[in-house]
């Protein structure tokens, strides 16, 4: 097995700026984090290995300083991490991200053996989008499973794999052959914490960098912002409403209290109502 695992660095949201004047996210000075959902899927891959054995390569695209996070993949005992890094890779939107990690993931398949898994989060908490998984899946070809709350099973004579996946109203259960690209839930497992040898391995381990040209990608010009068509024309935030919100006593009949108070307010609606039922 081969597992190829995206993650990205992301500003922690939880101390994220806006700034007053331009609007635009303050990303200097906030501290980073590995995205949430891309630690639930690596734990996934992590448990895959665990049962089947085989190799889990964790690749990242973003500036220099994502080598941390990818320091911190590396405590968690994965066996090698990949940084796509390159200035003309600066301003990309999904479409541009996904033409990098794709090629990206073809170099590290003819590097080290071409991946039965690849392993999305659902979304980052920054970009939000989530449109990376279904993307990078479908400039590799391979089939995806979004969604997924859990994996299932494998099996690896009949090269199948079983998912549980989220959606409205239940869970389905559904197979798919490999290789497969999986984008992950939230809170579907809890990422284990790397053994002191794995960290102090971690610190010392050489994470193999890649600029455009070493991860084999041909078209620049797909790259970065020039590859990127998305036009972002305006980010606001909601100007806070000029009516303020009131406090309602409720006691022990909270829906009543409800009620009563919408009616005060409307007073039409009551008789409204009223007539509607006769
Ligand atoms: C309208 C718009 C304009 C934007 N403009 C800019 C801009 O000017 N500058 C800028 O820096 N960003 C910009 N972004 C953000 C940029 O598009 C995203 O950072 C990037 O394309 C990834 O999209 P996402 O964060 O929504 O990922 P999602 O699709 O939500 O991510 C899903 C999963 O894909 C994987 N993944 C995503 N990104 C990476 C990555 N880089 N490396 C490895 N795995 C990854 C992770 O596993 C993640 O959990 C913009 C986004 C939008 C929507």
């Amino acid at each position: 097995m081969h597992i190829v695992v995206c993650m990205k660095q992301v500003p922690d949201s939880a101390q994220i700026r806006v700034h007053p004047v331009t609007n635009t996210i303050m990303r200097q000075g906030v501290p980073t984090i590995i995205n949430p959902y891309d630690l639930f899927a690596l734990e996934e891959a992590l448990r895959v290995r665990d049962r089947h054995g085989g190799e889990i390569t964790v690749v990242t695209m973003g500036p220099p300083s994502a080598e941390d996070s990818l320091r911190k993949t590396l405590s968690f005992g994965i066996d090698r991490a990949v940084l796509l890094t390159d200035r003309r890779f600066a301003g990309a939107d999904t479409l541009a991200t996904t033409y990098a990690l794709a090629t990206a993931i073809r170099k590290i398949g003819a590097t080290w053996g071409p991946p039965d898994i690849v392993f999305t989060g659902k979304q980052t908490i920054d970009g939000d989008t989530a449109q990376v998984g279904p993307g990078v899946a479908k400039r590799l070809g391979f089939l995806q499973l979004t969604y997924v709350a859990k994996l299932a099973n494998i099996d690896l004579l009949a090269r199948t794999v079983e998912v549980e996946r989220r959606s409205e109203g239940g869970v389905q259960v559904l197979r798919s052959k490999l290789p497969c690209l999986i984008t992950m839930l939230e809170a579907t497992n809890e990422i284990r914490r790397g053994s002191l040898a794995e960290a102090l391995a971690a610190a010392r381990a050489t994470i193999t960098k890649w600029s455009a040209d070493d991860a084999g990608i041909e078209d620049i010009t797909q790259c970065g912002l020039k590859g990127s068509p998305t036009i972002v024309k305006k980010i606001f935030s909601p100007k806070p409403r000029a009516q303020k919100a009131t406090l309602i006593e409720a006691g022990d009949q909270p829906a009543e209290s409800l009620i009563k108070e919408i009616f005060k307010r409307q007073p039409k609606l009551e008789g409204d109502l009223a007539s509607l039922a006769q």
